[in-house]
């Protein structure tokens, strides 16, 4: 026998049950974002590499050791998207997107793929439901993007969740901020983890993420960038403030939250939900005016967000499993029926009743017992001369001609 195979290492299947609940997750992201004026948008699996190294940011974990990156056949790196917002603003510059009505709503349901080491909650290849607004800085953008999430995992029923929101200045705010900090972090290099100070030039706003005793010491005293917004970063993020209290969504500035993408300026934010365990991140996002033009495009401000598709179903209380209805379920007395019971579940099916038909050769008695499992509401024998049809829920048969069934199952239906 050949050795059992199994998915790689990160990856899973999608069963049945969890397909469903995803159905259902997809229908109510598309009610909410598409009532909003949010239009789908699907782009490639994966894209020319500069994408994500230019948009996410060189120095990033994510450029720097979770890509999939190979050759396109033709001498050119191509990598399997880690994430959704670059190649978006590709897509917006591609496609002279800033000549439509501003700003252009964009939305997004797509699997994604990052050699993390997987754990609960963590995968390599993984779902985001996601939404950018391309072409506005309004702060009302931002405020509008965060809500039409908590609206999302609130109708998810998603339990114990909590917002940080911080921001994080324009990218020279941030670049003279960085100096200090990295200054900071020099000066007490001794009590940082190894990790950290190796990083200190590379990354050092990641030392705010640390658990490591001596670090987060050093981070108690270090500045905060918060406190060094020029005057309209504070301004912008004063009114994304005003405008969540005005609709009533709770949240707490949170000066050390970091995003792992370096494309991000002013609004950040991130909603973790407690019923989660180490992964407790179920999504996040944030501004980011200079991205469209670092791929090649006009300046043109945008804002969105991610959300983790298989932490939303995990931390979802709402979320429907199992198969839908059978209406009618068709039987048959002998293999002879065959033909007639297939013709009764196509006309059924037609006429958009959930019907199924025998397909495992059981005796009567088994396909009985099939439909008690599958909880039909109606069963049709097929039989000779007459076709046996009864309501299993009012315990109620009569017999009529097959070409009959459909029919008083809908006329049944209707009247009740
Ligand atoms: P990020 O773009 O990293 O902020 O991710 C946005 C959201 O996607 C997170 O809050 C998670 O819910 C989800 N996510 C990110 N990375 C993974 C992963 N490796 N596996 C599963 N979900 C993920």
């Amino acid at each position: 026998m050949s050795e059992r195979l199994q998915v790689p290492r990160g990856t899973y299947d999608v069963l049945p049950d969890d397909a469903d609940a995803r159905v259902a997750l997809e229908k109510t992201a598309r009610r909410i974002l598409g009532g909003a004026g949010f239009r789908r948008i699907e782009t490639p699996a994966f894209e020319y590499t500069d994408v994500f190294a230019r948009g996410v940011g060189a120095s990033t974990d994510i450029v720097q050791k979770e890509m999939y990156t190979f050759d396109d056949g033709g001498g050119r790196s191509v990598t399997l998207r880690p994430e959704g917002t670059a190649p978006i603003c590709r897509a917006y510059a591609e496609h002279g997107m800033h000549k439509l009505p501003q700003p252009v709503k964009l939305w997004y349901l797509s699997s994604f793929f990052r050699q993390e080491k997987p754990q609960a909650g963590r995968f390599r290849q993984f779902w985001q439901i996601g939404a950018e607004t391309i072409g506005s800085d309004d702060p009302a953008v931002d405020a509008e993007i965060i809500a039409l999430l908590a609206t999302l995992l609130a109708e998810l029923e998603v339990a114990g969740l909590r917002l940080r929101i911080a921001s994080l200045g324009t990218l020279e705010a941030r670049h003279a901020y960085r100096e200090q900090l990295q200054a900071h972090l020099h000066a007490r290099a001794g009590e940082l983890s190894e990790d950290v100070r190796s990083r200190i030039d590379l990354n050092p706003l990641r030392a705010f993420d640390a658990d490591h005793p001596g670090t987060r010491a050093v981070m108690q005293d270090a500045p905060l960038l918060l406190d060094h917004l020029d005057a309209d970063d504070a301004e912008h993020f004063a009114t994304v403030r005003e405008l969540l209290d005005r609709a009533g969504i709770d949240y707490t500035v949170d000066p050390t939250l970091v995003r792992g993408l370096d494309y991000y300026t002013r609004t950040v934010f991130e909603f973790t939900s407690d019923a989660l365990g180490a992964q407790s991140a179920v999504g996040g996002g944030g501004r980011y005016d200079g991205l469209v033009a670092m791929l090649g495009g006009p300046a043109t401000p945008g804002c969105g967000f991610a959300a983790g598709v298989e932490r939303m179903l995990l931390a979802s209380a709402r979320l429907p499993v199992g198969p839908p209805p059978v209406d009618l379920y068709v039987a048959f007395e002998h293999p002879a029926q065959r033909a007639a019971a297939f013709a009764v579940v196509d006309e059924a099916r037609r006429a958009r009743l959930n019907a199924q038909v025998e397909l495992a050769g059981r005796s009567r008695k088994g396909q009985l017992k099939h439909v008690e499992r599958l909880g039909a509401r109606y069963v049709a024998i097929v039989g000779d001369d007459m076709t046996m049809l009864k309501d299993m829920q009012a315990g109620e048969q009569r017999d009529v001609a097959a070409n009959e069934v459909v029919a008083r199952v809908l006329r049944d239906r209707g009247m009740r």
